[in-house]
């Protein structure tokens, strides 16, 4: 049975069935979901996708639900690629291109983890679902937890703004406050997986919302004609997206897509938070929990990642970097990313475009490439939120 031939510990390798529900791996790190691709390479190609429906179950052949019938779909995915020139000349990129993630249903690109993650764990015979969340990720799973018809307790920081709040109860979702951090919500999931049966979908503790994610790797060939951008810029709080484009890369050229070439890499970060740029800073492997985590940016409002180590691992191997821009810049550069573009950006899209003058001025990036900035979700959703100077 399965699609996918078995599950991979990312931290020591080890394989484990892909047939059952799994969490973390024995050693406490991610999975990933392994495939057949000898045997896909020659049918799974872009001329097979090409005319295929404009979502990310066009990737079909490297996503896990294989159940028929089995899909939740509201649309995600396939979310538009767009020449942003004039905003591009004001930072000094005339080749910048927007991924707007804003798009995709419930306002942010959490929606392709969840659309994979949820379906997965129903056909795997989860009845429960449960997870912490910062906002995007409760409501993308409240929002596939209603098109599937399965419960979805989402605990959430007592500050989550009350429009995200209003729109997880609007979809159904069973919301609770925790009078802490993000962290904090989570170990109040894991008490209830343990005590009431919950399928926990936290950030990288199960092995398919990465896959959902990854999507966005396959999708950007595509957008561009065949190729991968010199640069991705990326908001980065777990690392999700990151990781999972970084895998799709490497599928790809297993399948004969791509070679070795690779964008290089970017995690973009507030300064109020920035675990990640402090590791590739001082060369370490893993985060450091960063105390006292703030920005308005609430995406990347997190102190600690159990991922840290892939995210490292990604911008390394692609010759990339990590940035933390200040709260001020990252209001700035949203304001002048909706004036210049016409996409009104979240926090985290506005800390990405702030990214790119110092990544031009550290010598990083240069004028002439084709970079691409990643607007992970919509502004409306943080409406009434102030920067956290
Ligand atoms: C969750 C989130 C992020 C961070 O995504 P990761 O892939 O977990 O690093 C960035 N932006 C927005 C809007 C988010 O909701």
């Amino acid at each position: 049975m399965g699609r996918v031939s078995f599950l991979e510990c990312t931290g020591t390798g080890e394989k484990s069935s892909a047939d059952e529900l799994q969490g973390l791996s024995k050693a406490g790190k991610p999975f990933f979901a392994r495939y057949d691709l000898d045997s896909l390479a020659g049918h799974f190609t872009p001329e097979a996708v090409r005319r295929r429906e404009a979502d990310l179950w066009r990737y079909d052949e490297v996503l896990p639900v294989q159940t028929p019938g089995g899909r939740i779909s509201l649309g995600e995915g396939w979310t538009p690629l767009l020449p942003v020139s004039r905003l591009g000349e004001r930072v000094g990129l005339p080749r910048l291109l927007i991924k707007d993630e804003g798009q995709n249903p419930t306002g942010s690109f959490k929606a392709r983890g969840m659309a994979v993650a949820v379906a997965r764990a129903l056909e795997l015979g989860a009845r429960e679902l449960a997870l912490p969340s910062a906002g995007n990720a409760g409501s993308a799973a409240a929002a596939y937890g209603a098109a599937a018809g399965v419960p979805v307790r989402v605990v959430l920081p007592e500050d989550t703004p009350s429009p995200i709040l209003e729109e997880i109860r609007a979809l159904g979702g069973d919301v609770i406050l925790v009078d802490g951090l993000i962290t904090d919500c989570g170990r109040l999931v894991r008490e209830g997986a343990e005590e009431n049966g919950w399928w926990d979908l936290s950030t990288l503790k199960e092995p398919y919302r990465v896959e959902g994610k990854k999507t966005l790797g396959y999708e950007l060939f595509e957008q561009l004609g065949g190729s991968l951008p010199d640069w991705i810029v990326y908001p980065t709080g777990g690392g999700t997206g990151l990781i999972g484009m970084w895998k799709a890369f490497h599928e790809m050229e297993a399948l004969g897509w791509i070679g070795s070439e690779r964008p290089g890499m970017v995690a973009v970060q507030a300064s109020g938070c920035a675990p990640a740029v402090r590791a590739w800073e001082a060369g370490e492997d893993r985060f450091s929990p960063w105390p006292d985590a703030r920005t308005y940016a609430s995406g990347i409002r997190v102190p600690q990642a159990v991922g840290d180590f892939l995210i490292l691992e990604a911008l390394r191997e692609s010759g990339g970097a990590a940035v933390a821009v200040p709260e001020a810049e990252i209001y700035q550069w949203a304001s002048v990313t909706g004036q210049e573009t016409g996409i009104f950006p979240a926090p985290e899209g506005g800390a990405v475009v702030a990214a790119l003058p110092r990544l031009l001025e550290m010598g990083v990036v240069e004028a002439d490439d084709q970079v691409v900035a990643f607007n992970t979700g919509s502004g409306l959703k943080y409406v009434g939120m102030e920067p956290q100077v």
